[in-house]
């Protein structure tokens, strides 16, 4: 057994520990908590670190197919850019690349992330995640807006997962694109597919143009569409919350991703209607995509958990969930630190369904240590040169 001990031991289950020790067995699994009241007491094998001992982290939304493009994206153009130079490395060949994938997954391992949520568009991510000791949901991504089309990418879709059944154990499910890049039958087929899903994710008020484009026709994606020659006749014309609400399975964990601008209104008519709603916060990838940030302030006045996510190295200039609290605590400070760590650790864990062995220090649990270093115990959060340290 090794005993891992700092100032405190936030276990995320409950009150921080002071001075507390942590013991873990040779599989990574908690077999001791020990809280001796704050008063300091030599256990033999505990290694005393400065700084606070956290749960691993949970990366609640990542491509890790898109790790070629880290630097090769114009920041600040808007969703509407974003999409129409991911589209243009497509066509051009720059295809994902196994040693890029891999070095994102070593990246988030030291990183001290435990799981993570990942986006599949192909099987190009799957060799290099039978080598990881991460966890990965895998979501196979369906998009298109040909309505004739939408059988073909359906089996596509399905195809692929059954790759990844075989090849990744059976944590893998079908998910949509977005409200702005399905057609109405391709949303109806999907609808099918995963009306028994344990996960849905999708990007969600990415950006005002996802509401202009399913409401008016209008703005920026309408923009790409035209200037792509791509038909939106079969695309749904509702607004984007009415959208969710017809073709999503209501008790599916609903990982919103975004929501850069969600108002109260539609955050409460999403908290109403799936009760197993999550919000996924990806603040690095939008400012630099949107320079800007979701109104976290109005989701956390609502009944939903929010979670974190780094998005791909496209768009975020690290896969570190930390980077994104460090983000989150450098410009919301009223919010504690306790509860965004909450947010990257335990709610990550519930809203991907891992929450048995990961997301909190508790006995039984296997849900890796991480250390912060250094931190403001005075006012109880990170200072902006902390780092991580992952410790098992
Ligand atoms: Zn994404």
């Amino acid at each position: 057994m090794r005993r891992f001990s700092a100032n405190y031991i936030h276990t995320v289950a409950g009150n921080p520990i002071r001075n507390g020790v942590v013991g873990v067995d040779e599989e990574g699994i908690i077999v001791e908590i020990i809280d001796h009241k704050g008063i300091e007491k030599e256990y033999a094998h505990t290694e005393f670190r400065n700084g606070i001992i956290v749960p691993g982290f949970v990366n609640a939304h990542c491509h890790t197919e898109l790790s070629h493009l880290n630097k090769k994206v114009e920041p600040n153009t808007g969703l509407a850019g974003f999409v129409d130079q991911i589209r243009s490395h497509r066509l051009s060949g720059n295809q994902p690349n196994d040693k890029f994938i891999e070095n994102a997954i070593i990246e988030m391992h030291r990183a001290g992330i435990v799981a993570v949520a990942d986006i599949c568009n192909t099987t190009e991510s799957f060799y290099a995640k039978q080598n990881t000791r991460i966890h990965f949901i895998n979501l196979i991504e369906v998009l298109g807006l040909e309505g004739e089309k939408a059988l073909w990418i359906t089996n596509k879709a399905l195809a692929t997962k059954l790759i990844a059944d075989e090849t990744l154990g059976t944590n893998n499910h079908l998910t949509p694109h977005s409200v702005y890049s399905l057609s109405s039958e391709l949303l109806d087929m999907l609808s099918n597919e995963i009306s028994n899903n344990y996960i849905v994710s999708i990007h969600f008020a990415e950006s005002p143009d996802e509401e202009k484009f399913t409401v008016q026709r209008a703005g920026g994606l309408a923009e790409n569409y035209a200037s792509w020659g791509l038909s939106t006749q079969n695309a749904p014309n509702e607004n984007p919350v009415a959208i969710v609400k017809k073709y999503l399975p209501r008790q599916a964990h609903t990982l919103f991703v975004h929501n850069t601008y969600l108002n109260n209104q539609q955050a409460n008519e999403l908290a109403q209607h799936f009760p197993n709603a999550y919000f996924v916060l990806c603040p690095a990838s939008n400012i630099y995509i949107e320079n800007a940030l979701p109104d976290i302030p109005i989701l956390t006045k609502t009944s939903v958990p929010i979670a974190l996510g780094t998005d791909s190295l496209a768009s975020s200039p690290t896969l570190s969930i930390f980077d994104q609290m460090q983000i989150i605590t450098q410009h919301f400070p009223s919010i504690p630190f306790t509860e965004i760590l909450k947010w990257g650790t335990m709610n990550g864990a519930k809203a991907i369904g891992l929450d048995d062995t990961l997301g909190t220090i508790e006995l039984g649990k296997s849900p890796g240590l991480n250390l912060i270093t250094p931190f403001d115990f005075s006012n109880n959060k990170p200072l902006p040169n902390s780092r991580v340290v992952k410790l098992i």
